[in-house]
C-alpha cells in the first residue's frame, strides 16, 4: 500500500513528539519556530532487453544428437523470437540455416581412432620378465651352494656354514648346481621368479589403449567426422541503467529498513509515470525513457521516499530528518554539521543531494 507524502504539519507534529520525548515540549508550529526542505529519496532502474542477430559457421564433432529437429530459418532478420520473459536475464536462440547442415572427414584420424599416444601403437609397455626373489632376495642365501650362479664352491669352505634352525623352510634342489637340500624354496636357486605382473612375457597390456594399439580422437569425439552448419543466433542481452536520488549521507536513517516507500513498476515505453514522482525526478530520468535500438522488452521500477529535513530555531546543533514509516513518521536527529547562528539558519540550507547515474551495458 503506497502511503501518502506526509503535510509539512505532519512532519512538525513528529519532530515535536521526538523533541518533547528528551525534555522540554516545544511548539514547532508557531511560526518561525522551524524549517522544513525536503529532500526526498528517489530509485530509478530500467532493464532492457537488446535483441541482436547474428550468423556464425558452426561446426560440432559427430551429429549433434538435436540438429534436425532444431529450428530453422532462411532469412534470420524475419524469423519471429518472442521479446523475452524477463529482460534482466540473457536468452539466446539458436536456429539452424536451412539446407546449410553439411558433414566433414576428421583430417586427423582414421574412423575416429589413432595411434595411442601412451604405447606409441604397441600395445604393451615394457616389463622385466623376471623379478628378484622375494624368498632370498637375490642374495647368498639362493643356494648355499652356489649363491645362485650354478658354479658350486668347495663344500669345504661352505661346510656348516649355514646351520638350519628349527624354524627354517625347507631347502630345495638347487636348479643352478644340482645340489640337493641347498636352494631356496621359493626360486630353487635361480636368485629370480617370474614377474607376476606380465607372467614373464616382459611386456604390460598399455593402459590407455587396452592393448588395442589405437585410441579415440578427442577433437572428432571418435566420430571421425564433424558436423558443419550455418547457425542463426538471435540473443536478448540485458542492458541495465539506473538512477538513484538516495544520498550515502542518508545511510544512517535506515530508510531501505524502516521507509515506507512508493514504489511502481512499468513496462511499457509510453505507459504514463507514477504520479508520485516530483518534477525534478521526471527530469532526472527523462533521459532514460525513450526505446533504445533494438529493444524489445523493458522494465521499470520507481521508488520513492519523502524526506524532510527539519531546523529547530535555538537548536543549531541538531537537524532532525522525517519519512513516513510502516508505524509512522520516523524522527532521528543529527548533530548538525556546523554551529549555525540564529541569523544563518534561516537562510536556506543547503540541499546535499548525490544523484549517482551509472550507466552499465552488459554484452
Ligand atoms: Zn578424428
Ligand atoms: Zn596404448
Ligand atoms: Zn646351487
Ligand atoms: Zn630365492
Ligand atoms: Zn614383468
Amino acid at each position: 500500500m503506497a502511503s501518502a507524502v506526509p503535510s509539512e504539519d505532519e512532519i512538525l507534529r513528529a519532530v515535536e513528539r521526538h523533541v518533547s520525548q528528551r525534555g522540554v515540549p516545544v511548539d514547532l508550529r508557531a511560526p518561525g519556530a522551524a524549517k522544513v526542505s525536503w529532500q526526498s529519496l528517489f530509485e530509478f532502474h530500467v532493464h532492457r532487453s537488446i535483441e541482436r542477430r547474428h550468423e556464425r559457421q558452426a561446426r560440432e564433432k559427430g551429429s549433434p544428437a538435436d540438429i534436425a529437429t532444431r529450428p530453422t530459418y532462411t532469412d534470420l532478420a524475419a524469423y519471429p523470437v518472442a521479446p523475452p520473459a524477463d529482460p534482466a536475464k540473457t536468452y539466446r536462440t539458436r536456429l539452424v540455416r536451412e539446407g546449410t547442415v553439411d558433414e566433414e572427414p576428421c583430417d586427423g584420424c582414421v574412423g575416429g581412432r589413432t595411434t595411442c599416444g601412451t604405447c606409441k601403437g604397441r600395445g604393451g609397455m615394457p616389463c622385466p620378465a623376471d623379478v628378484e626373489c622375494e624368498g632370498c632376495h637375490g642374495g647368498v642365501d639362493a643356494c648355499w651352494e652356489c649363491d645362485g650362479t650354478g658354479t658350486p664352491r668347495t663344500r669345504r669352505a661352505r661346510a656348516g656354514s649355514r646351520p638350519r634352525g628349527p624354524d627354517a623352510p625347507e631347502r630345495v634342489t638347487c636348479r643352478r648346481c644340482k645340489r640337493r637340500d641347498v636352494a631356496c624354496p621359493t626360486c630353487r636357486g635361480r636368485t629370480m621368479t617370474t614377474c607376476p605382473d606380465c607372467d614373464g612375457t616382459a611386456s604390460t597390456p598399455c593402459e590407455e589403449c587396452k592393448g588395442s594399439t589405437r585410441t579415440v580422437h578427442v577433437p572428432c569425439g571418435g566420430a571421425g567426422r564433424f558436423t558443419v552448419w550455418t547457425e542463426g543466433v538471435v540473443a536478448h542481452l540485458p542492458d541495465p541503467d539506473e538512477v538513484r536520488l538516495t544520498g550515502p549521507q542518508f545511510a544512517w536513517l535506515k530508510t531501505d529498513a524502516l521507509g515506507a516507500w512508493m514504489r511502481a513498476e512499468l513496462t511499457g515505453v509510453t505507459d504514463a509515470l507514477p504520479d508520485f514522482l516530483e518534477d525534478a525526478h521526471r527530469e532526472l530520468i527523462a533521459g532514460h525513457l525513450p526505446a533504445r535500438k533494438n529493444e524489445v522488452r523493458r522494465r521499470m521500477t520507481f521508488a520513492y521516499l519523502p524526506l524532510a529535513r527539519v531546523e529547530v530555531r535555538g537548536r543549531p546543533d541538531s537537524v532532525y530528518y522525517a519519512f513516513p514509516a510502516v508505524t509512522g513518521i520516523e524522527v532521528a536527529r543529527r548533530p548538525s554539521r556546523e554551529r549555525v547562528t540564529a541569523l544563518v539558519w534561516a537562510a536556506a540550507a543547503v540541499a546535499a543531494l548525490v544523484v549517482v547515474v551509472s550507466l552499465t551495458v552488459l554484452r
